[in-house]
């Protein structure tokens, strides 16, 4: 199957900036991210090829080995996987290190380079990078907000240890692996929390996908991040929001209150004559990883009345209904 070019996948143009690309890159995978489009084979297929475009062109080397092969016609490419001993030999012929100059040919990098570089499923000889992954987490609130780090056990394929991936020992079909060349094994993979980690975010775990064949690299894990609502807390955007009752006196009279946020009780001053408004406990909210920002906390007070009805609270209030300067609902839309 003839790959698409890499530019065409993320719809930029071959002078796309770094930024261009991220950009390009964001939008496509949010939109096409297996989360978004369960069961849909074409966006799962899309957002691996779209994942594939970004991981080479993001890489300035990568890309320019890709700009160049690209003019060249892709040239056809046979060598041995670096762990055999670098250039073997090339079935194709006139291939060899000088046609590369400036290009780094060793270790693990050669087989991330071409694996990309040339999906290679056609070619038995090339790199071929491990499948990506998918797993879904739910972590606590506070700890999305905070950072920290989550565990995910998973079934992960891995290459088989008895044959090291050829699915065979001499002769005969390897018994561990049934020739397949690869186990599945579960495996619990700590995830990093970034601080601010947003509901329906995603977390790249570099490395925990499927294995690489040949020489190639494994792949990695993206894992969506569900978060529990909190009973008390709720996000919006970078600020966080919370209630705060206070007695009729303490909003009539202004009083110090303790304000409990996502970073500790913070000790407030309310204003005398404070009605239900919203304040703010600047620097309190989530910070958030894009921008370094740290949003508000904001708390919303609440007056509460005595549930109990006297005969003295009457009078209290009697004479607190005195003292209005104005109908308290003249404001109100009338003649509707
Ligand atoms: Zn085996």
């Amino acid at each position: 199957m003839k790959k698409r070019d890499y530019y065409e996948v993320l719809g930029v143009s071959k002078e796309a900036s770094e930024d261009d690309l991220k950009k390009a890159y964001r939008r496509l995978a949010r939109k096409l991210h297996p989360d978004v489009n369960p069961g849909d084979k074409t966006a799962q297929k899309r957002f691996q090829e779209v994942q594939e475009a970004y991981d080479v062109l993001r890489d300035a080397e990568k890309r320019r080995a890709y700009d160049r092969f690209g003019q060249a016609g892709r040239p056809s490419m046979g060598f041995e996987p670096p762990s055999s001993g670098g250039f073997g030999g090339a079935p194709g012929g006139g291939f060899d290190g000088t046609t590369f100059e400036g290009f780094q040919f060793e270790g693990g990098d050669l087989g991330d380079l071409f694996g990309n570089l040339f999906g290679g499923r056609a070619r038995r000889t090339e790199p071929e990078k491990g499948e990506d992954a998918q797993g879904r987490i739910e972590i606590p609130f506070r700890e999305a907000v905070l950072g920290g780090t989550a565990s995910l056990s998973l079934r992960r394929e891995k290459e088989c240890p008895r044959c090291h991936g050829t699915g065979r020992l001499g002769r005969d079909v390897c018994p561990t692996c049934r020739g397949r060349g690869r186990v599945a094994e579960v495996e619990t993979v700590r995830i990093k929390i970034p601080e601010g980690t947003e509901d329906g975010g995603t977390v790249r775990v570099p490395g925990k996908g499927g294995p690489g064949s040949r020489g190639g690299s494994t792949g990695d894990l993206y894992v969506t991040v569900r978060v529990t609502p909190d009973p008390y807390f709720e996000r919006r955007g970078d600020d966080i929001h919370g209630t705060v009752p206070v007695t009729v006196k303490e909003a009539y009279a202004g009083a110090e209150i303790d304000v409990p946020t996502i970073r500790g009780t913070f000790r407030a001053r309310i204003p005398p004559g404070t009605r239900g408004q919203k304040l703010r406990l600047r620097g309190k909210g989530v910070r958030n990883p894009r921008t370094g920002q740290t949003g508000d906390h904001i708390y919303t007070i609440r007056v509460v009345v005595p549930k109990a009805v006297t005969p003295a609270g009457l009078d209290a209030v009697t004479l607190l209904d005195s003292l209005y300067e104005e109908p308290v609902r003249k404001d109100l839309p009338r003649g509707l």
